[in-house]
């Protein structure tokens, strides 16, 4: 298709009409309203508290907003506001191809729905989505960009086919090792990644809560790991569902680059605080990348250079950053 490269329009996209959502948020337990709505003007995802006062409440969805970033990604604005466990809608919005909205919330926390972003695309593509008056630019990575703190790493990578490969380790629970390497795109994202729920152990559930955490959890809307069985009575959504998760979660966080990131993602052991930080140096180090329209992008793909790095991908280079394997590693 002439206007999609690996998956990604050269137009920007907002949703074509408004979205109601009512539910609880997973770490306050507080009901909230949520609608989303399109944003024809075109200046980015934008939360906007309705509880706060007037002039108070708008939150730019970008990695500079994140103000925390402990079992959740947390935007704030300089007025102290703040909108809580924004990954999963983040995702879904980036996963259904839309680059501006407005999210106006009357509470501090997105609703957690079913912990997965299935709820959040099944409305957003329902609904549809319309081209506005702006080019979409992906961030082209030519040089790595990581970070790494003891066993845990995040890395984008050069590459003429970006993909996403994620490995998490939860020794001596049923998790266990699981390891994903999927291809970034629409058609992926909707029937692999999306409807995988968040999950959690039953025997850090108490001191969680004692520390105000995770007030909203049910079986209704995550997974529960107790010992080496899951709570839930419907079981698992996937085997390996747990990565997918992981693979959502980082899909949501680097969603706030604010574009489509043209690069490989590897990540062992991710979490949200290795995320935003892979993206701010992403962004102090201005060397190692470059905004390419998609027509740019075209011509790239066409390049010598881009031949190189395909030649390259099917051989040595990978190996630097191999994963662990697992029974259910996924080639999207
Ligand atoms: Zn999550």
């Amino acid at each position: 298709m002439r206007d999609q490269v690996n998956g990604q329009s050269g137009k920007q996209y907002t949703l074509s009409q408004s979205i109601p959502y009512v539910g609880v948020g997973l770490h306050t337990g507080k009901k909230v309203s949520m609608v989303i709505q399109p944003n024809p003007e075109a200046t980015g995802i934008y939360f906007m508290r309705s509880d706060v006062p007037r002039g108070q409440g708008l939150v730019l969805a970008r990695w500079y907003n994140v103000v925390d970033t402990y079992l959740s990604t947390v935007l704030g604005n300089e007025y102290g506001v703040t909108v809580s466990t924004v990954e999963h809608l983040l995702a879904a919005l980036h996963g259904c191809g839309i680059d501006h909205a407005i999210i106006r919330i009357d509470g501090p926390e997105v609703p957690i729905m079913d912990g997965s972003a299935e709820p959040f695309v099944s409305t957003l593509t329902q609904t549809g989505i319309v081209p506005v008056a702006a080019q979409r630019n992906g961030i082209w990575i030519f040089k790595p960009v990581e970070v790494r703190e003891g066993d845990r790493f995040a890395i984008l990578v050069p590459s003429a086919r970006p993909r996403m490969t994620v490995s998490i380790d939860f020794p001596d629970t049923m998790v266990g090792t699981q390891a994903l390497s999927v291809d970034i795109n629409q058609a992926v994202f909707m029937k692999e990644i999306a409807p995988a729920r968040t999950f959690g152990f039953n025997d850090q559930l108490e001191a969680l809560r004692r520390r105000g955490f995770a007030k909203g959890g049910t079986l209704r809307n995550a997974v529960l790991v107790d010992g080496d069985r899951v709570a839930n009575r419907e079981g698992l959504r996937y085997a390996d569902e747990f990565v997918r998760h992981k693979v959502l979660d980082c899909i949501g966080d680097l969603s706030l680059a604010g574009g489509p990131i043209l690069g490989d993602y590897y990540a062992h052991k991710p979490g949200h605080n290795l995320n935003i930080a892979l993206v701010n140096k992403l962004f102090a180090q201005r060397e190692k990348w470059s905004y390419v329209s998609i027509d740019d992008m075209e011509s790239l793909q066409r390049s010598r250079w881009t031949r190189h790095l395909e030649e390259r991908s099917r051989t040595p280079v990978r190996s630097a950053y191999s994963l662990p394997r697992s029974g259910n590693r996924l080639r999207g």
